[in-house]
């Protein structure tokens, strides 16, 4: 029995519908599973009903993307270097229609929205011939209003300018890209509020990719995020070796977090497999009573 608490569909910058995504966990032999799309509540209602007609437990679920600099909270202290890679927290049972969360997805939007046409901008000026009408459209016949770097990635596939999207970070759209261009994020601490607001866990998403390479820097950062109301950290991650995994395992129970796992699935776009990780069922047990313990979902805290 297992359980796989970390996907993507095409109301975000996955390749499957929210129902085809049901499907596909039912017949990846999964008990539960969580959409957690960036940014967006969109597609949970209709996953959740195709997950009830299928048999699967539904965790609805987001991921918010969030500024690893905590400096802006209170708790921050003056020595402390910011660490350069991503934060991405993932909230579990939030309700769909919370207005803390529906306002971090148009802000999120307007983010993204400000971010995308410059990334092309510098693209032309690279001399790679295309357009923001070709991204939008791309975008808009996948079904998803969260346009991302993924989508222009599959442009500049669709049109030969890289072999594959891998490559269209490398060269293009990573950090260290020749197109990359930052964006807006998100304080730890709304992204954490929020959730919670929505009666919903606050998880910290794949650990590894914060890019802290020591135990002790990394196990810092989290009790920080603890001490904003972070509930628990996902352990089991695609991008996690064993060695990472053990380590978020202890570093949760250190700090008695709860923990999480999930592949991050995508569809077409990674090479990730629905179920990769192979989650045990009583990991969504535990976050399951957790939840109920703190009511359920019947009243916003924070
Ligand atoms: P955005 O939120 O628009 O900045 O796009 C970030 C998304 O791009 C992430 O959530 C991943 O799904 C995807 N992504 C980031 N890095 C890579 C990579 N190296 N290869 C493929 N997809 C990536
Ligand atoms: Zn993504
Ligand atoms: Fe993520
Ligand atoms: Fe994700």
């Amino acid at each position: 029995m297992y359980c796989d608490l970390h996907t993507h569909s095409t109301a975000s910058d996955g390749t499957a519908t929210p129902t085809e995504l049901a499907d596909l966990a039912a017949d990846a032999g999964l008990s539960a599973m969580a959409l957690t799309d960036h940014d967006t509540t969109e597609g949970l209602a209709e996953c959740g009903a195709r997950c009830a007609q299928r048999g699967i437990q539904f965790v609805p679920g987001i991921e918010i993307s969030s500024d690893p600099n905590l400096g802006r909270d209170a708790t921050a202290t003056s020595d402390e270097r910011p660490p350069l890679g991503t934060l991405h927290i993932l909230g579990f049972f939030v309700r769909h229609d919370d207005p803390e969360l529906a306002h971090i997805h148009q802000r999120m939007c307007d983010a993204r929205n400000q971010r995308n046409p410059a990334i092309v901008d510098r693209l032309r000026q690279l001399g790679i011939d295309i357009t923001y009408e070709q991204v939008q459209a791309l975008a808009a016949a996948q079904g998803t209003r969260v346009i991302g770097r993924p989508h222009i990635g599959e442009v500049l596939v669709a049109q030969g300018h890289v072999a594959s999207m891998p490559e269209a970070f490398d060269r293009y759209l990573g950090r260290h890209g020749a197109a990359y261009v930052r964006r807006d994020r998100l304080p730890a601490r709304t992204a954490v509020n929020a959730i919670h607001h929505a009666g919903g866990l606050a998880i910290l998403a794949h650990p590894v990719q914060l890019g802290l390479q020591e135990h002790a820097r990394l196990q810092a950062f989290i009790q920080r995020l603890a001490s904003l109301g972070l509930d628990g950290l996902e352990t089991h991650h695609t991008d996690h070796d064993a060695s990472m995994a053990r380590s978020c395992e202890a570093m949760a129970h250190a700090l008695e977090l709860l923990t999480s796992g999930g592949s991050d699935y995508h569809g077409a776009r990674k090479s990730v497999q629905l179920n990769g990780q192979r989650v045990p069922m009583a990991v969504y047990d535990r976050l399951y009573a957790a939840w109920q313990n703190r009511g359920g979902g019947t009243s916003g805290e924070a």
